[in-house]
């Protein structure tokens, strides 16, 4: 059951709520979504989704503080996406990670990188590169999900390690992927965003290990998952008291052979309709080939994404994954200015530029 408190409830009346509730047997996690608490309850026997009439117990308690209730809801009362849903959360979330990146504040946030971080040379010379280009996040996987056992596997800890030092040195925040729970706290600790890859988007052990941690998330969809199902994964990790997720579209499995996935760019509006969580695109992934990645991006734009994510590589042709989708710095140069020009004219801007100025990327004479 969910429990939406008021804007305003006193912490204490919050507090006896919760002590009610737990003396009837229910153990509850809590959320902060848009400055209001959101109580997610359990049965102490774990039994998360009884049937409504389970919940009698629970509703009699609530229904006693009701002044401190805004509205409840039993977690089975016909949806499935609670904590996710626009509708009971009343307006958008804004994620923020870093020192300047956010998305969902109305900003354009563009993330950037190679898809694995190879060495500190070629992960310092992007991040440079596309924080002067008005990018906020740096990728770079420093553990890679490989479709064969025989492929580059990322780095591991010393790609972490470079990751750091990539952040020191361009004023970026950072992502990079997390492919187990065990993993969720050393990944955490050395950066700002921990992504969730399209392999793992079910993984509901790392999602729950993920919103126990409470870092903010990028939250892939799996090629083979509904944009309900994929909401249902970002349930896993608010219902642990995290509302720091990210959602990126990159691509679902279709029939067509002539690109590696199939962007569905009408997940972008469809999720906007649906939920208050930001929703980013991710072109690289989908098309699998770089001459495709800035149409791709300028749709992205243009359906309403919050931000896209871009794999930029100082020399594709050695790069040791993803090496046809990556961009080479002129490109992604170009691609900013095509994608400032169209958010102009949508009545946006790029969030980056006023985060390149501050972190003395780019300079502006007065
Ligand atoms: C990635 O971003 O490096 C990646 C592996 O993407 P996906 O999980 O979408 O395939
Ligand atoms: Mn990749």
């Amino acid at each position: 059951m969910i429990v939406w408190l008021r804007r305003h409830a006193p912490a204490g009346a919050a507090a006896l709520l919760i002590s009610k509730l737990a003396a009837s047997g229910y153990q509850s996690s809590r959320c902060r979504l848009d400055g209001r608490l959101v109580l997610v309850l359990r049965q102490a026997d774990g039994r998360g989704a009884e049937p409504a009439l389970c919940w009698a117990d629970a509703i009699a308690v609530v229904d006693e503080i009701g002044d401190v209730v805004e509205r409840w809801f039993p977690a089975d009362a016909g949806s499935t996406i609670e904590l996710a849903s626009l509708a009971a959360a009343g307006c958008r979330s804004t994620v923020r990670a870093g020192q300047y990146a956010a998305f969902g504040d109305g900003d354009f946030a563009v993330i950037a990188g190679p898809c694995a971080v190879e060495d500190p040379l070629q992960l310092n010379a992007v991040a440079r590169t596309v924080a002067g280009l008005g990018a906020t996040v740096l990728r770079g996987g420093a553990f890679k999900p490989r479709t064969s056992p025989y492929a580059f596997q990322g780095l591991g800890p010393a790609g972490l390690e470079m990751l750091r030092q990539a952040r020191e040195v361009s004023g970026l925040a950072t992502v990079t992927e997390v492919i187990t729970p065990a993993d969720v706290e050393r990944v955490g600790a050395a950066v700002d965003i921990v992504q969730v890859g399209a392999r793992n988007a079910q993984n509901f052990a790392l999602l729950t290990e993920i919103g126990r941690a409470g870092l903010p998330v990028l939250l892939k969809r799996g090629f083979g998952c509904t944009v309900d199902e994929w909401l249902q994964a970002a349930e896993y990790v608010l219902k642990e008291g995290n509302p720091s997720v990210v959602l990126c579209e990159r691509g679902i499995r279709s029939f067509e052979p002539g690109t590696r996935f199939t962007l569905d760019i009408s997940a972008v509006p469809r999720l906007r309709q649906l939920t208050h969580l930001p929703v980013v695109v991710d072109p690289s992934h989908a098309a699998g080939h770089r001459d495709l990645v800035a149409p791709l991006a300028l749709a992205a734009a243009a359906a309403g994404a919050d931000g896209v994510m871009i794999d930029v590589h100082p020399s594709p042709a050695g790069a040791r994954c993803d090496a046809a989708q990556a961009m080479v710095p002129a490109e992604f140069e170009l691609l900013m200015g095509r994608l400032e020009a169209m958010l102009a004219s949508l009545g946006r801007r790029l969030a980056g530029a006023a985060a390149a100025v501050r972190t003395g990327a780019v300079t502006v004479s007065a």
